[in-house]
């Protein structure tokens, strides 16, 4: 970013160095005679023009020319109301408008997804607003427990994790949800199941609806704190496929296009285009990790550290993130072990929590060690078995 000083301008102002070069010494003396408010708004387009730059660049493959005429491409936004999910459906929206100016048709198709992971009106009232704002697209919502609907039948292993043999038929799956969470000791337990749980639902229903891979709303500063918070809970194995662009163990891809946008700068980002993007964000304060134990989270942990943490050192949470880029998934098969809950592949089926052992080249008995259960290391933290070490604490 460059500073520069127009003539007759009371102060400098800050332009993105590709705004301020595109300037000719002509422009310069043009906006010296105009309103500081032509100043401002120089900068506010820079700004959006510098947001929306970022963004585009990692739907490149999803040009006009990379399209087949005779078969639209789809994909599925997941919206959670947050700012940074609410910015992408905005730009998207943005881009698909462009493409359909400059060639008459979309390089892709959008749909969006909103889970429903507690029942609140004020969620209900947002999405009617975003609907509002974007008639164009195909915009749902499912309740979490649909989970359980999407995964029935013999592939149904999420049932086994519930208490009884009782619970796991004749329960509708409001009610299995609400026992699965019952039986969780920790809140750290409860957030990681809700997220992978959501995560599920919005994989299954991307590929009911043909989509070819799941555009998520990730923050550099949100993929930083996902890096550590995952590590932390168990899940390092599976890192790559939380955090990059690219193939997913699902069957589709995972695009994180905001991972190059601070959540700061998402934030004003939002506040600079105005309406009506600040009356479909919801509002959260400021993380506040709880003062009691019990109800501290990982995840709440790592959010209030890269949120002080983006104020001051920026670069620290892009090298989180960049690091992080350079992991390699491990190879995987179709015949390859997927775990129960998370559905992400376990090699060798080293289910539980004593198969893995903190040792990648040694194995015990893992029959034994999962008791029979096929859960990953991260899920055998959060829904350990009554025999095995449960997950005091945080
Ligand atoms: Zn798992």
């Amino acid at each position: 970013m460059l500073e520069i000083s127009f003539a007759g301008a009371a102060k400098k102002i800050k332009l993105f160095s590709s705004c301020a070069r595109s300037l000719s010494a002509g422009e310069r003396m043009h906006f010296s005679v105009r309103r500081k408010a032509d100043l401002l708004t120089a900068q506010r387009d820079c700004f959006v023009r510098y947001v929306h730059t970022k963004v585009i660049k990692h739907m490149d493959s999803f040009r006009v020319r990379n399209a087949d005429p005779n078969r639209q491409r789809k994909l599925l936004l997941a919206l959670s109301l947050g700012t940074s999910s609410v910015t992408l459906l905005h730009i998207l929206d943005h881009l698909l408008e462009t493409q359909t100016s400059k060639t008459g048709r979309t390089g892709f198709g959008l749909k969006v997804l909103f889970v429903e992971t507690e029942r609140k009106a004020v969620h209900q009232d947002l999405l009617t607003r975003v609907r509002q704002a974007y008639p164009k697209y195909d915009i749902a919502s499912l309740p979490l427990h649909d989970v359980f609907r999407f995964v029935q039948g013999t592939t149904d292993s999420l049932s086994d994790l519930l208490p009884t043999a009782k619970l796991r038929e004749e329960v509708p799956p409001a009610d299995k949800l609400e026992h699965l969470f019952s039986s969780l000791t920790s809140a750290t337990a409860r957030a990681d199941v809700l997220a992978t749980l959501r995560t599920r639902v919005v994989v299954e229903h991307a590929k009911s609806s043909g989509c070819e891979g799941i555009l998520w709303g990730d923050s550099t500063t949100k993929l930083a704190e996902k890096t550590l918070a995952e590590t932390a809970k168990g899940r390092g194995f599976s890192l790559p496929w939380h955090v990059a662009d690219g193939d997913s163990p699902f069957g589709l891809t995972f695009n994180f296009p905001l991972r190059d946008l601070l959540k700061k700068e998402i934030v004003s980002y939002v506040d600079i285009v105005g309406h009506p993007l600040p009356s479909l964000v919801f509002e959260t304060a400021p993380t506040q990790a709880s003062m009691n134990s019990k109800n501290t989270t990982i995840d709440d942990l790592m959010k209030q550290y890269f949120e002080s943490v983006e104020e001051n050192f920026p670069s620290i949470i892009s090298n989180v993130v960049r690091t992080t880029g350079k992991l390699e998934a491990t190879p995987t098969t179709t015949e390859t072990s997927k775990c129960g809950l998370c559905s992400m592949p376990v090699g060798d089926g080293r289910f539980g929590i004593h198969a893995w052992g903190g040792d990648q080249h040694g194995i015990i008995d893992p029959a034994r060690a999962s008791h029979g259960r096929r859960l990953c290391y991260g899920c055998t933290r959060s829904v350990p078995h009554t025999t095995e070490t449960a997950n005091g604490g945080i």
